[in-house]
């Protein structure tokens, strides 16, 4: 145990000033941080009502010397360093000494601590930064700290804070990472009196992989080392199968402290990326160990950054280090995995749901070029048309691709050159359900009835109508049209679920778990039916019916990076929308070749949906040339 020095005023000015406590998760760091700087063993971390109503850590460290326990709660009160110079030969966490006393400014702490040397350990309590009492009393050996209800005099503090179920999920990811930053260290957290990990100590990397990220991870990831004069680079990096849409899962540590570092990051992503093509973000976790010399620390008051020296050469050596560590590890260990299929089958028998209301949800927008013409109907079954597709997709529905072959089956192909008549200000919003209203139905197009042309390079269909050509890009409008339906079912509460044959189990990291939790209305309503499969896993039992057969895992997980990515303080439709333009994105495949009947039936359906004209992602769906137009590329006028 070192005994603790107070920093003058000069050197703590030169250490800048910065706020520590900006939530529950950056007391709970700075708290384990504590622990680890006293060289502790066992911890236990302890998190109820998200952090706000209690925070206990018990370690089993070296303890603080009793009549240094109120100096501990003092501003730059710390036993790390006692010069400026000190910092750049830091092997601790803390140095700053601003964190007890930011946390004791804002919430009820007690803290008894016994250093090994003594009998009798000693405690303090302070309320709102005033102390309440210090007193002498047994204890066990080591450090215990209470941090009771967190911004209790700071109100305004508050408002900053995310959902509880947020702030308990940032709390729990952070200490994903502050173990597999320490896994020497065993850590046991319980929040909201459950236990959410236990790591073992002592040299047990991998297998703290696995109890942290899982037996997904554990068994797609590949070890990297390469060791050098001035540094050494350790750890794992992931396959695909574990690549996500975020980088959330990316970690690297120089010298046991989680930074976040743009110099690494292009090192590992560059080694990657003549292995993997892949637009998502590798799953890695980096150990550096350099010495300390070579490193800045205190670039942020929460310091989790650290610079490297201004220092070409030494740049330079990082990178190569890591980008050789990951190259060789790739090169020796990597196979590309085939897309897995997940052994998912298709579903029972659908219950009947109501397209009239469906239909009858259709308004009318402008399209703006179209001349409106009006022809007489020349088949009355055309009205029809939409609504019998969707009906007899449910009862053919085994793929969607199938969908389309079998309900356009019905469609009467000479209806190709019909005209229609454009409305181009009223809303209507009678139900046509009838053969009778097929004029009026038409009347709800948003564009005319094209002539179809054909279909190019599997993705685009060509059509024109009278001096114009149509190019529309099928997979965005069949994306489109899926949504715009969903979109509308979902508003009701109306959405068709199937039943998975086999189940689909998605393994969780805790972070994403939260977020799970946080939106399991969201998923319900939205034609999820998903339950606890305990540690994290979850089971998802029904999905939406457009879906089909959909890889489940992959497209969970990526509306949980979408969702991640959209930050906090989002209304239910921003969610809606998103989850629903990736399940649509998922249920529409790529480069189908579509046949006439196929293409005539999409285009039907794109014509009277909402918003045809772009995809869900914003993407244009349909690009109309005018005659003109081409006659001027042509330069024939
Ligand atoms: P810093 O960590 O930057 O030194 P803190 O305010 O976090 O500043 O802590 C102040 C001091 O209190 C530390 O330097 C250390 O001496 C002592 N301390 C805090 N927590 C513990 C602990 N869990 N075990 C032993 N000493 C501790
Ligand atoms: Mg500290």
């Amino acid at each position: 145990m070192r005994r603790i020095n107070l920093l003058s005023e000069n050197t703590a000015n030169k250490i800048a000033a910065g706020e520590v406590v900006e939530r529950a998760s950056s007391v709970v760091k700075e708290l384990v941080e504590n622990s680890l700087d006293a060289e502790s063993k066992n911890l236990n971390i302890e998190i109820e009502e998200s952090g706000n109503k209690l925070i206990r850590i018990i370690d089993d460290g070296t303890g603080i010397h009793p009549e240094d326990i109120s100096k501990a709660f003092m501003p730059h009160g710390t036993s790390k360093i006692a010069s400026l110079d000190d910092i750049y030969s830091i092997q601790s966490y803390g140095f700053r000494g601003e964190a007890l006393p930011s946390i004791a400014a804002v919430s009820k702490v007690k803290l008894k601590s016994r250093p090994s040397e003594f009998e009798y350990g000693r405690e303090i309590f302070i309320e709102g930064g005033r102390v309440v009492h210090e007193i002498d009393l047994g204890c066990n050996l080591g450090t215990e700290i209470e941090v009771k209800d967190l911004f209790f005099n700071t109100p305004a503090r508050q408002k900053f804070l995310k959902s509880p179920q947020r702030e308990k999920s940032l709390i729990n990811d952070l200490m994903l990472k502050l173990a597999l930053g320490s896994y020497k260290t065993s850590m046991t957290l319980i929040n909201d009196g459950k236990q959410v990990f236990k790591t073992f100590g002592e040299d047990e990397l991998d297998k703290n992989l696995r109890i942290l990220y899982g037996k997904e991870v554990y068994e797609n990831v590949i070890p990297i080392e390469n060791h050098g004069d001035i540094l050494s680079v350790y750890g794992y990096i992931g396959n695909e199968s574990i690549s996500r849409g975020s980088r959330n899962r990316q970690s690297i540590f120089v010298n046991k402290r989680l930074i976040k570092s743009s110099l690494i990051t292009a090192a590992v992503e560059n080694a990657f990326k003549s292995f993997i093509m892949v637009n998502k973000f590798p799953f890695f976790v980096i150990y550096i160990d350099i010495f300390p010399e070579f490193i800045d620390p205190n670039v942020h008051p929460t310091k989790n950054e650290v610079k490297f020296l201004e220092d070409r050469v030494l740049f330079k050596t990082v990178f190569d280090a890591v980008h050789t560590a990951l190259k060789e590890a790739l090169r020796k260990n990597f196979v590309i995995p085939e897309e897995e299929e997940e052994e998912v089958q298709p579903f029972r028998q659908p219950v009947e749901r109501d397209y009239a209301a469906e239909v009858s949800q259709l308004s009318l927008h402008e399209y703006p070029s179209v001349t409106p013409v009006r022809e007489p109907s020349r088949d009355s079954e055309v009205g029809n048309m939409s609504s019998n597709y969707i009906k007899e997709s449910i009862e053919a529905f085994p793929s969607n691709t199938q969908v389309m072959h079998e309900s356009l089956n019905t469609f009467n192909k000479g209806e190709m050159t019909l005209a229609a008549e454009v409305h181009t200000n009223n809303i209507i919003e009678k139900p046509i359900v009838t053969s009778e209203s097929r004029t009026y139905r038409e009347s709800l197009a948003k564009f005319p009835k094209i002539k179809l042309i054909g279909q190019c390079f599997n993705s685009y269909i060509i059509g024109e109508y009278m001096n114009e050509l149509y190019l529309i890009d099928q997979h965005a409008a069949h994306e489109k049209v899926l949504f715009e339906k969903y979109r509308k079912n979902i508003g009701n509460l109306n959405v068709v679920s199937q039943i998975l044959a086999v189940p689909a189990i998605i393994p969780l990291t805790f972070d994403e778990y939260a977020l799970f939790k946080d939106n399991e209305q969201v998923f319900l309503n939205m034609g999820f039916v998903i339950e606890d499969f305990g540690d994290n896993d979850i089971l998802v039992r029904e999905v939406p019916l457009f879906l089909g057969n959909p890889q489940m895992n992959k497209l969970f997980h990526e509306i949980l990076d979408n969702l991640r990515g959209l930050g906090s303080g989002l209304t239910i439709d921003v969610k809606y929308d998103k989850i629903a333009s990736l399940a649509c994105r998922a249920a529409v495949k790529a480069n189908d070749k579509l046949s006439d009947i196929e293409i005539l039936g999409l285009l039907d359906e794109l014509r009277y949906i909402d918003e045809p004209f772009t995809c869900p992602h914003g993407r244009p769906t349909i690009l109309k040339y005018t005659m003109k137009d081409i006659e001027k590329s042509f330069k024939r006028i």
